[in-house]
């Protein structure tokens, strides 16, 4: 007996993880391909571990309201107030990560041959679900030669009659850069005109290095937002599953959309109840881990962008936030033919793992991952270095 797979999984890959299978063959392999802050030297504050084990022995440990509970909500209110996001507490949902949460306002808004445009380079969930939701892809470009920041008039190009929605992913997953608020203003007028949402993924917005964040729906005005972040990345609780979604719904405009993720909501029940606990110590207690994070973010991704950019072939932008370099690679100075037999070559012969810039969907770079500490990373880059030279031609 053979039981036939769903056709709608063919085309969904996770580059991310898919790449490790590949490493398990190799010994002292050097990990610079997944986004995780707590497998290297970060971990997780006390004071949120404390209040999640203390939710747990006060037996929170049944289902929680659908939406999220309600201390969760409001502090999730507070922080959303600092960024100047104007919202209540009834504009906030609970997530089992911002993962849930784009897969839960996507699913609610997109028909099926209906289509939302997605950032390229961009992160490869919102990609897998263009396949899961029978959805059409629709990338816009971020602009290599402009800092990797969206290029307005590719957004333009690719609105069409079947556009519901736009996604930032700002600061950007795989890029590192951060997005210019006037960039920002633009397609904020680009999706008033096409009547389109705005879904702002910032899921990096306390990682910014030199300047301060911009959140969209701050300045959106009568333009839709929603809004996604959550614990795992700023926290360090990737493992927690702890995210949300914060409407901005200017004159009701999205009151019937909101209403059917609601629905879809209460349908899986709700996110991890006791951890729901620490997002009130986390967004309103000490910040402290916060500032050392991001000074070792900053010279770790100041050492990766002048490494990268010391060899012959390899160009690496400005790299602003997150924990992302993408530095793109001169294909015809190397003799190999993709990106995908870069990355393969590179972990055979010198055991460094990055993942290939098609998993994001641009095949002539790659996404290096600067979260370990810098002895490690100088040994990483001195390998990759190694390694270009080694396959350099002409
Ligand atoms: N959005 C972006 C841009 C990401 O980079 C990630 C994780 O790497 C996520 C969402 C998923 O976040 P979560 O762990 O909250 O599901």
């Amino acid at each position: 007996m053979v039981i036939e797979y769903a056709s709608r999984t063919e085309n969904i890959e996770y580059a991310i993880r898919d790449v490790v299978v590949m490493a398990q063959k190799y010994e002292n392999v050097l990990y610079l391909n997944i986004g995780d802050p707590n497998k290297f030297d970060s971990s997780t504050p006390q004071h949120m571990i404390d209040a999640a084990s203390a939710a747990m022995t006060k037996n929170f440990n049944g289902y929680a309201p659908a939406e999220g509970i309600l201390e969760a909500r409001e502090a999730i209110v507070e922080d959303a107030k600092k960024k100047d996001i104007k919202c209540t507490t009834d504009d906030v949902i609970v997530t089992t990560g911002v993962s849930e949460a784009i897969e839960l306002a996507l699913s609610a808004l997109i028909n099926p041959g209906e289509n939302f445009l997605t950032p390229n380079p961009g992160y490869p969930l919102y990609t897998a679900l263009v396949s899961k939701l029978d959805a059409q892809l629709n990338p816009y470009d971020l602009s290599e030669e402009n800092n990797w920041q969206p290029d307005l008039k590719s957004i333009e190009n690719a609105i069409n009659e079947k556009t519901k929605a736009i996604i930032i992913i700002n600061p950007n997953n795989p890029t590192g850069s951060v997005c210019d608020k006037n960039i920002l203003s633009q397609i904020l007028k680009l999706a008033a005109k096409n009547n389109i949402v705005v879904f702002a993924d910032e899921i990096y917005d306390k990682l910014v290095f030199y300047e301060k964040h911009v959140a969209l729906a701050s300045v959106a005005g009568d333009v839709p937002v929603i809004t996604f972040n959550g614990l795992s990345k700023s926290y360090l609780v990737p493992g927690w599953r702890i995210g949300w979604m914060i409407f901005h719904n200017p004159n009701n405009v999205i009151s019937s959309y909101t209403e059917a993720i609601r629905k879809l909501v209460r349908a899986r029940l709700c996110a991890n109840h006791p951890l729901q606990y620490s997002i009130k110590p986390a967004l309103l207690g000490p910040q402290v881990h916060i500032d050392e994070f991001l000074n070792k973010l900053r010279q770790r991704g100041a050492f990766t962008e002048k490494r990268m950019n010391e060899i012959p072939g390899v160009k690496c932008n400005p790299i602003t936030g997150a924990f992302y370099a993408f530095p793109t690679i001169n294909l015809d100075r190397f003799d190999f033919k993709s990106d995908k037999e870069f990355i393969i070559s590179l972990l055979k012969e010198e055991q460094v793992l990055c993942v290939h810039g098609s998993g994001f969907g641009r095949p002539n770079a790659f996404r290096i991952v600067f979260l370990p500490p810098m002895d490690t990373l100088e040994e990483a880059y001195n390998r990759i270095e190694r390694f270009c030279k080694k396959h350099a031609i002409g």
